[in-house]
């Protein structure tokens, strides 16, 4: 580029960066800077000729052209050229040799001193901010795509009539919510009325009679959903379990499918992973999930299941602590349960303290389901927020980290209360990360997830993973494929940042721990069987997932039910896999 440039161009040059920075930007861009015509010292009329030679220099031509017009100098440039330094600096411009030779009369300027910091300025200014036309690659998006900002902020409880007079400062008292928590069929008839269809109740009757989980369902929650449609809704699926819905369980299915209690060295303390364990100080939670990968021990005793024992308990703490601090190795500790909601004040403080005391311990994550459920007890439990602040406070003065992990399933669960809860948080500087449960039903749907995460984003809660489903009793109805997981992944990826995007994981059944879902050695998508290892966990082995029977094609379904064809599929998958890994 070699343009011809005018007076006004010459003395804003030097005006504004001095002419050592005129000479220095020659130097820089390694060319040659000429000044061709005459300007005569003070005249007001002179005409300046400047030819800048740019090689391969990010300096556009829409800088440039404002400088381009030719235009006499002003009276107020002419007299500020007048100062002998700067006619000094001119007058080495006008030499008209290259900048490099005229280095040394240009050093002879004032503003040469300026040294390297007129050299940056001369960066800067090659790298003035271009203003390029804006091309309009993508259309205008559709106001549907934002649509996860748009938070529920309406008194939507007063559809359900038994919170119809409810006033919203009731509503969000968080005493309030538990104590009006639906733990009996007749509660939730009392509540309901005639919403709905009398038969739904007896349909969830049924359900629960063959439920894993006791009945616990927040009144936040349950006034979310949908009662024109309760079969389809997916918070009923999730806490409601109805009797015409559920399937038969997999064939190979466990309680304990992950086997937490095989890996527990002391009753509630998991130690799977070489640095991590999984501390459970009580069985109790705000709502109970009908996914609940601890059906085994979480919340009352069923009809179905006789729940192990691991109610809060000095002694069980004690000896927990005791072998945490006895394991150097051991850094990472997942406060779980039960759930963490349901420690008192004291309790939350008492764990945190004794874990953050130990000089093993790095990391801390406090696990509760609780923003999901009921975000009022963030904002109206006044003690228990300022507990957990006070352990993240201390972590951070000792550098260690300690993080909220919660348990967001759907994009419904997220109104404008949680946003006040989760703005709380963020002012206090808790981290806040989400692990989800991919179910049928609920957010099997790449748009379901996508919704999900983004408004997870938008609230300021890291989706950290997603789960495919837990081969436990009871739930068959809720499982998903691997496929499926791998399906939804794929257009869930790309939506937002990759460090808001959740890992899909399945848990490997028998206590392989969390395996991305598509590190499979093997899977065979007619039959169902994938198969995973965890070479840093448990070396050697080989984890076996099913894929829900209801998924398959009636042939593959019909061998699952043959208990010759089960065993020829399980080994076949284990000897392909065994093969690949040759
Ligand atoms: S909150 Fe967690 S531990 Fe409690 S029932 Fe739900 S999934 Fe289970």
């Amino acid at each position: 580029m070699s343009p011809h440039v005018g007076a006004a161009f010459a003395d804003a040059l030097v005006e504004a960066v001095g002419c050592a920075l005129v000479a220095a930007l020659a130097d820089a861009l390694g060319t040659a800077l000429v000044v061709g015509g005459a300007l005569a010292d003070g005249a007001t009329d002179a005409v300046v000729t400047v030819t800048v030679e740019l090689d391969a220099v990010a300096v556009g031509t829409g800088v440039m052209s404002g400088f381009l017009s030719s235009q006499p100098p002003t009276a107020a440039t002419a007299a500020k050229v007048s100062d002998p330094s700067k006619r000094r600096c001119k007058r080495a411009i006008l030499a008209n040799v290259s900048a490099t030779a005229n280095r040394a009369q240009a050093r002879s300027c004032n503003s040469w001193r300026r040294g390297r910091t007129i050299e940056k300025e001369v960066r800067q200014m090659t790298t003035l901010p271009i203003v390029p036309e804006v091309k309009l690659q993508k259309p205008p998006v559709d106001s549907s795509a934002l649509a996860y900002r748009e938070l529920r902020g309406d008194e939507f409880w007063r559809g359900v009539p038994g919170f119809a007079a409810v006033s919203r400062e009731t509503f969000l008292d968080h005493l309030w919510q538990a104590k009006h928590s639906i733990t009996k069929v007749s509660k939730l008839r009392d509540v309901l009325g005639d919403r709905v269809n009398p038969s739904f109740f007896d349909d969830v009757e049924l359900g629960i009679k063959r439920a894993p989980m006791s009945l616990r369902v927040s009144p936040y929650i349950l006034a979310l959903i949908d009662w024109d449609d309760p079969y389809s809704d997916p918070l009923r699926v999730q806490f409601l379990p109805v009797a015409s819905r559920l399937l038969p369980d997999h064939p190979k299915l466990d309680l304990d499918s992950l086997h937490e209690m095989e890996d527990a060295p002391t009753p509630g303390l998991t130690h799977r992973y070489p640095d991590k364990a999984l501390f459970l100080p009580l069985d109790q939670c705000p709502v109970y999930c009908r996914f609940c990968t601890r059906s085994y021990a979480i919340g009352l005793d069923t009809e179905e299941v006789e729940k192990v024992q691991l109610r809060v308990s000095e002694e069980r703490w004690k000896r927990a602590f005791e072998y945490i601090a006895s394991r150097p190795e051991l850094e990472d500790i997942v406060i779980s349960g039960g759930d963490a909601y349901q420690l008192r004040a004291a309790q939350l403080e008492e764990i945190g303290d004794a874990l953050l005391a130990m000089p093993n311990v790095r990391r801390m994550r406090f696990a509760t389901k609780g923003p999901a459920v009921m975000p009022q007890k963030i904002l109206t439990d006044g003690a228990w927020t300022d507990a957990l602040t006070r352990v993240v406070e201390k972590g951070r003065k000792l550098h260690k980290e300690v993080v909220l992990h919660t348990h967001f399933n759907h994009a419904v669960e997220i109104t404008e209360t949680t946003k006040l809860a989760m703005d709380l948080l963020s002012e206090r500087g808790i981290v806040v990360r989400n692990q989800t449960v991919l179910q049928r039903g609920v957010n099997d749907s790449p748009e379901a997830m996508t919704r999900l995460v983004k408004r997870l984003g938008h609230v300021n809660v890291h989706p950290y993973y997603v789960y495919v489903h837990d081969l436990v009793r009871g739930v068959e109805d809720l499982r998903t494929s691997v496929e499926t997981a791998l399906f939804i992944e794929k257009h869930v990826r790309g939506t937002t940042a990759g460090f808001n995007t959740p890992v899909f994981v399945v848990d490997a059944p028998g206590g392989g721990g969390k395996r991305d879902a598509h590190s499979y050695e093997y899977y065979d998508r007619d039959t169902g069987v994938s198969v995973y290892q965890a070479p840093s966990v448990k070396p050697g082995q080989f984890f076996l997932y099913f894929d829900p029977l209801h998924q398959l094609s009636v042939h593959q379904q019909r061998r699952w039910a043959d208990s010759i064809q089960v065993d020829f599929m399980v080994n076949d998958a284990l000897l392909k896999a065994r093969q690949r890994l040759r």
